[in-house]
C-alpha cells in the first residue's frame, strides 16, 4: 500500500537532469507529510521525492541530494562540524513583519494565537497583496541562504540575518514561508525523525536500482530489497554519520556498494554505544550466562571519543559528536604521553573524569561541569581530568568494530602504555561469581564511580555495536541496587514561579521526555526537588531567555500546566521513586493504555550538558521501565503471599 502512494504523489516537478531542484518539491512534499499521521504514508511520501532528486542527479553530481537530505533533516553539515540554525524568535518575527508589511504587534498576535512561527510567516504572506511574481526558489538557493545565515556572526550580523531572512521570506511562494521559517527555528515539526530519512533514502535509492535495471521485479524480490537496503544504510551512517560522505557514495556505487566504500574512518565521530540497564547482579548473569563476560568500572565523567589522523592531528569527540577539542586542551596535550611508536591513527572510546591531581582521587561529574566549554588554556585549568579508556576501535588503518572485545581490548594494552593520573585503561574483572561482582560494584563506588558496566567479552556478540542501546551491554548502577531505579534525562518545556522568598525564579519545572518516532516532546511530571536556592537562580538565569509565548506545536503537553513555556532545549538528569500511570501527563500514552507515564516523586540530579532535546529519554523506555517495575512489585507480592 505504502508504495502505490509513491507513484500518486504530486510532486513531480518541472526539473530535469541536472537542473536545481526546485524548493517547491520540497515545500509540498513537507506539507503532505506533515497531514498525515501514518507512519509508512510518510515514508513513501518522502521515498517519492529523493526518488526524483536520485533520477535527475548524475553519479559524480551529488549536490541536489546531499543538500535535499539535509533540509529533511533540518541541518546544515554533518553534526561535528556543528553549523547551527536555530534562530530566535524576535529575529524572526522582525523579518516576517519587515517582509510582508505586517506591524510586529499585529505578527506578536498572531503568534499568540497559532503557537507556531511557520503558520504565522504563511498567514503573514497571504494577507499580503503581490503585484509580480517571484522567481521561483530553488534547492542550492535556500541551502546556501541558510548556511550564510548560520555563519554570521559578529556585531552587526542580527541585522544581515533579518536582511537575508526578509529577502527568502519576500521570494517565497505557497507552503514555502512555513517550512523556510521552520528550519530557521530548527525545528520542522512534520513528524518525520532522521532514521525515517535514513530509510526513505536507502527506499528511494533501491527503487532507482530497480527501475535504472529496466528489469520487472517480483513484490517479494522488492520488499527484501528494501530492507536490505534500509539496513545497510542505517548501519554504514551509524559508523559514520556523514552524508557528506554517504551520499556521494550512495550515488556513485549504489547502496551494496557503501560497505566497502564508507568505513568509519579517524576525524569522523561514530555514534557511540550504549547501555541497558538491570536492576541486579541476578539479573545480569542469567542475561549472560554461559557467555564470557567482563565488570568494568562505571566512570562518572564525560564521554570523550578520542581520534588520531593519519597526519597527527588530535581530536575529542562528545557523546553528540561535537567536535570538544578546544574545551579539552589539556587531554590533547595528555594524550601522546600514553601513544606508543607503533599507533599512527586510531579511535578510542574513554570517559573523561574530574580527578584531583595531587591524591589522584576521582571527583564527581559535579566538578567536571565546573569547566569552561569555550576558549578554555592549559594554564588556565583548574579542573584536571583523567582519560580512562575502556575501547579501541579503530587501529593503523583498519576499523576493529567487527573484532571481539577481547580482541580489542588486547590491542589497547599492546598499542597504549597507561600514564599516571593521566591515562588508564578502564578497570576491570572478569570473575563470574555473584560476590566477586558485589564486591567489585562496591570498591567502584568506593573509587568514586557510579557502579559496573557488564559488557559481552567473545563472539559477535561482543562486536561494537555503534549508536545502538545494546543488551550486550549493561549498566549495574549503585543506584538502582539501593531500589531507587534508573534515571531520566528530561528535558524542560515549561516553569513556575516560586513562592516566598523564591517569587523572583522559578520554583518548580515541567518535564517532558522526546519521542524520536513522532519528534514530539511528551509531558511527564513537575519537578521541584533537588534544587538549592543557587541552582534555582542558576537554571532562572539560563532557562529565562527560553521562554516562550506558547507550548510549541511539538509539545504535547496533555493536561498539564505551567506559569512560563520554555523553547524544549534544556536536559535534566531526573531520579524518580517510581512510575505511574497518570490521566495528565502524555509520556507514553498508547505504550501501556490510554493514559500516560509520570514520576512520582522527582528529584533534580543534574543539566546533562552533553545531550540534545532529541537525545531525552524516549517513551519505549519509558514505558520498559513502568513495565518492569510492575513486574518487580507483582513478583514481590508473590513471595510475600498477599496476592
Ligand atoms: P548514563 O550515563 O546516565 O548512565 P547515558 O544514556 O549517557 O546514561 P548509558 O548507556 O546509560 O549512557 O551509560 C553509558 C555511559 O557510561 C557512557 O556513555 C559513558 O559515558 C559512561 N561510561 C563510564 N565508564 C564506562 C565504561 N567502562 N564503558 C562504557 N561506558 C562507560
Amino acid at each position: 500500500a505504502a508504495l502505490s502512494k509513491i507513484n500518486e504523489v504530486d510532486v513531480k516537478g518541472g526539473w530535469k537532469v541536472s537542473e536545481p531542484v526546485p524548493y517547491a518539491a520540497l515545500a509540498k512534499t513537507f506539507s503532505i507529510i506533515e497531514a498525515t499521521t501514518k507512519r509508512l504514508e510518510k515514508n513513501a511520501l518522502l521515498t517519492s521525492l529523493l526518488l526524483l532528486v536520485i533520477q535527475r542527479s548524475t553519479k559524480k553530481d551529488h549536490t541536489s541530494l546531499l543538500q535535499t537530505v539535509y533540509l529533511c533533516i533540518n541541518r546544515l553539515s554533518p553534526d561535528y562540524i556543528g553549523i547551527e540554525l536555530g534562530i530566535g524568535e524576535s529575529l524572526l518575527i522582525k523579518a516576517i513583519a519587515e517582509s510582508t508589511g505586517r506591524s510586529l504587534a499585529v505578527v506578536k498576535a498572531d503568534l499568540k494565537k497559532e503557537g507556531d512561527l511557520g503558520l504565522v510567516a504563511l498567514n503573514s504572506k497571504n494577507s499580503q497583496k503581490t503585484l509580480y511574481k517571484p522567481k521561483p526558489l530553488t534547492i542550492p538557493f535556500v541551502f546556501s541562504k541558510l548556511k550564510e545565515i548560520a555563519l554570521s556572526t559578529g556585531h552587526s550580523s542580527q541585522a544581515k540575518k533579518v536582511g537575508i531572512i526578509t529577502k527568502l521570506l519576500a521570494a517565497c511562494q505557497n507552503f514555502e514561508a512555513k517550512y523556510i521559517v521552520r528550519s530557521l527555528e530548527g525545528k520542522l515539526r512534520i513528524g518525520n525523525a532522521e532514521r525515517s530519512v535514513l530509510v526513505a533514502l536507502a527506499h528511494a535509492a533501491v527503487l532507482a536500482e530497480k527501475e535504472s535495471s529496466g528489469k520487472k521485479w517480483s513484490n517479494e524480490k522488492l520488499a527484501v530489497r528494501l530492507e536490505e537496503g534500509a539496513d545497510i544504510l542505517k548501519s554504514i551512517y551509524s559508523e559514520l554519520p556523514s552524508y557528506d560522505e554517504v551520499i556521494p557514495a550512495l550515488l556513485e556505487h549504489g547502496i551494496d556498494g557503501l560497505r566497502e566504500h564508507c568505513k568509519l574512518r579517524p576525524g569522523v565521530p561514530l555514534k557511540p554505544m550504549l547501555a541497558k540497564p538491570t536492576k541486579a547482579i541476578g539479573e545480569v548473569l542469567d542475561r549472560f550466562e554461559n557467555k564470557r563476560f567482563t565488570c568494568e568500572y562505571k566512570y562518572d565523567g564525560e564521554r570523550a571519543q578520542i581520534h588520531k589522523l593519519e597526519d597527527g592531528t588530535l581530536r575529542v569527540f562528545s557523546r553528540n559528536s561535537e567536535d570538544m577539542s578546544k574545551k579539552y586542551p589539556d587531554l590533547v596535550e595528555q594524550i601522546p604521553h600514553c601513544i606508543k611508536d607503533s599507533t599512527k591513527s586510531f579511535v578510542l572510546d574513554s570517559e573523561a573524569v574530574a580527578i584531583d591531581r595531587t591524591t589522584g582521587r576521582l571527583l564527581p561529574f559535579q566538578e567536571l561541569s565546573r569547566r569552561k566549554r569555550k576558549d578554555v588554556k592549559v594554564e588556565d585549568i583548574q579542573v584536571r581530568v583523567c582519560l580512562f579508556t575502556f575501547d579501541l576501535l579503530y587501529l593503523n588503518g583498519e576499523s576493529l568494530l567487527h573484532n571481539s572485545l577481547n580482541e580489542r581490548r588486547k590491542l589497547l594494552r599492546e598499542h597504549f602504555q597507561p600514564v599516571d593520573r593521566e591515562f588508564q585503561f578502564a578497570k576491570s574483572s572478569e570473575s563470574e561469581a555473584t560476590e566477586d561482582i558485589q564486591a567489585f560494584l562496591e570498591e567502584s563506588v568506593r573509587d568514586g564511580c557510579e557502579g559496573l558496566m557488564v559488557k559481552m567479552l567473545d563472539t559477535d556478540a561482543s562486536y561494537y555495536e555503534p549508536s545502538r542501546r545494546s543488551v550486550n551491554w549493561l549498566k549495574l548502577k549503585k543506584d538502582y541496587l539501593a531500589g531507587v531505579g534508573d534515571s531520566l534525562d528530561l528535558v524542560v518545556i515549561g516553569a513556575f514561579y516560586g513562592k516566598g522568598k523564591r517569587t523572583n525564579v522559578y520554583g518548580a519545572f515541567l518535564l517532558a521526555c522526546y519521542d524520536g518516532d513522532s519528534e514530539e516532546f511528551q509531558s511527564i511530571c513537575k519537578v521541584a526537588t533537588g534544587l538549592s536556592d543557587e541552582a534555582l537562580q542558576t537554571h532562572y538565569e539560563m532557562l529565562k531567555p527560553l521562554e516562550i509565548q506558547n507550548p510549541r506545536g511539538d509539545v504535547k503537553i496533555g493536561g498539564a500546566k505551567a506559569d512560563v513555556w520554555l523553547e524544549p532545549q534544556v536536559v535534566w538528569e531526573v531520579l524518580t521513586a517510581d512510575l505511574s500511570l497518570s490521566p495528565i501527563y502524555t509520556a507514553a500514552q498508547g505504550l501501556v493504555g490510554d493514559r500516560g507515564i509520570s514520576l512520582r516523586f522527582p528529584r533534580f540530579i543534574r543539566v546533562r550538558d552533553d545531550k540534545n532535546a532529541e537525545d531525552a529519554t524516549g517513551p519505549e523506555q519509558i514505558a520498559e521501565m513502568y513495565e518492569r517495575q510492575a513486574l518487580a512489585q507483582s513478583t514481590g507480592r508473590k513471595k510475600k503471599g498477599d496476592v
